[in-house]
């Protein structure tokens, strides 16, 4: 596993702090963060692990 693979990135929309006039960011839910195109990857990747360990 690559320790240097970059899974979340700050949230363009809202710079990291997660929120807009004080509202939740809709982009990161108010995280802060957003999955990169690696961790998008690497969750659908898990989801299908999960799903196929259930069967
Ligand atoms: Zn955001």
């Amino acid at each position: 596993m690559d320790n240097n693979l970059q899974l979340e990135k700050e949230c363009s929309t809202c710079n990291g702090c997660g929120k807009i006039a004080n509202k939740a960011c809709p982009v990161c839910n108010g995280t802060g963060t957003v999955l990169t195109a690696d961790g998008l990857q690497v969750l659908k990747y898990l989801r299908d692990s999960i799903r196929v360990s259930e069967h």
